[in-house]
């Protein structure tokens, strides 16, 4: 459990629940909790909600309310988009699938399991700071290619892809285009119109845990992951999480409103934070700085100092931050995204991700630099 005194900079992980999601989930948690899918007066009622947090979703994407799927998560949605595109595209002779080499697990992942069910998967480079080499993505699409899957943005280092030029690139060969965009969502303005296939997740924008969306574009044909009552349009059969869905749509409604005021503001404090580590503590160095980047990640490695004992230090001492992705902290194993920068082996085990959000203030940036110099100082003991 969080104490008060904690100070949370890991915003990439998950995000608190912001009120406007909590407001719209309360009646669904009480005495609205009908099927969403029958046909009674509560029952539509919950149904409404759905249809409202979808228009939502969709407006705040650039997309059709239609087009919006929702899911039990952002690792669901990618798994919906990669295999559901893959298995119709191999009705139809394609069997490649190409995706960037820092993807989420929820991507990567489900492309290694489609690799070992006889599809061609093909990894492509990135440069030294985490962006796609487009050179080597036009090289690896041909006229077999089902799917070219690069996140919209970087849950590590927050590097922000050339959403555009990847999906020329992709339907120039006839390809889908898929896009993690569960990171970006927050930050930048999302345009789902870009791709075929989009994942968002409600937990990355102050929503609930536990639902998101695929964003799939009108005309766009996917085979579903779940099979049973036929809701989402037969693409994801199941029971309606109404609360969550409705918690969803609020949050990413907010989310978009504040987003001009927030990015520079975050922006500011996340730089001033970053420089102060690198003046304070000698031998930091900063991943991913050099491209554009979302505006609260701050990803260091640190001379001498193991990620692992260092988090728990931090954590000692009232700060939660993270080695990378939360999914693989806790592992030893160095950071694929940061190997992938071309960042030595050794030096990935030990990145340290200070993700900061809307509650992060200007006294934060202080506290957060104090703990971490004291861990360090002690690390190097
Ligand atoms: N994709 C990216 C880029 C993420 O950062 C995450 C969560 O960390 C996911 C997918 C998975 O989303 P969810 O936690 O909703 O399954």
């Amino acid at each position: 459990m969080q104490t008060p005194t904690t100070l949370y900079l890991d915003h990439a992980a998950s995000t608190p629940l912001r009120a406007e999601a909590r407001a719209a989930m309360q009646p669904f948690l009480g005495e609205a909790f009908a099927n969403a899918s029958s046909l009674y007066a509560s029952a539509r009622e919950s149904r409404k909600a759905i249809e409202d947090a979808r228009e939502h979703i969709a407006s705040a994407v650039g997309a059709r309310p239609e087009e919006v799927v929702f899911t039990g998560s952002g690792t669901e949605a990618d798994n919906l988009a990669l295999k559901g595109a893959a298995w119709h595209a191999r009705e139809q002779g394609r069997d490649g699938i190409v995706m960037g080499a820092t993807e989420h697990e929820a991507v990567a992942k489900t492309a290694e399991w489609l690799g070992r069910t006889g599809f061609r998967v093909c990894v492509v480079p990135v440069d030294g700071e985490g962006v796609v080499r487009l050179d080597a993505l036009r090289d690896a699409v041909d006229e077999r290619t089902a799917l070219v899957s690069v996140m919209w943005a970087n849950n590590e280092v927050g590097t922000v892809q050339p959403v555009g030029d990847i999906a020329a690139i992709a339907r120039g060969a006839g390809a889908l285009f898929h896009t993690d965009a569960v990171q970006a969502l927050r930050y930048v303005p999302v345009d789902a119109s870009l791709a075929d296939l989009t994942a968002v997740s409600a937990h990355k924008v102050g929503g609930p845990k536990g639902v998101g969306a695929l964003v799939v574009r009108r005309g766009v044909k996917i085979q579903p992951l779940i099979h049973g009552g036929g809701q989402e349009r037969g693409l994801r059969s199941s029971t309606y999480n109404v609360a969550g869905i409705a918690g969803f749509g609020a949050a990413v409604t907010a989310a978009a409103a504040e987003r001009a005021a927030l990015v520079p503001r975050i922006e500011a404090l996340r730089d001033r934070l970053q420089a102060a580590l690198c003046e304070r503590i000698p031998g930091v160095h900063v991943n991913g700085s050099g491209a554009p980047r979302l505006a609260g990640h701050v990803n260091v490695t640190i001379d001498g100092v193991e990620g692992e004992p260092l988090i728990l230090l931090l954590d000692a001492a009232g700060l939660a931050a993270s080695s990378g992705s939360a999914c693989t902290s806790g592992s030893t194993e160095p950071s694929h995204v940061l190997v992938a920068m071309g960042v030595p082996r050794a030096r990935a085990t030990g990145a340290l991700r200070l993700s900061l959000g809307p509650e992060t203030s200007d006294g934060d940036v202080g506290r957060a630099l104090d703990a971490v110099a004291a861990a360090v100082a002690r690390l190097r003991r």
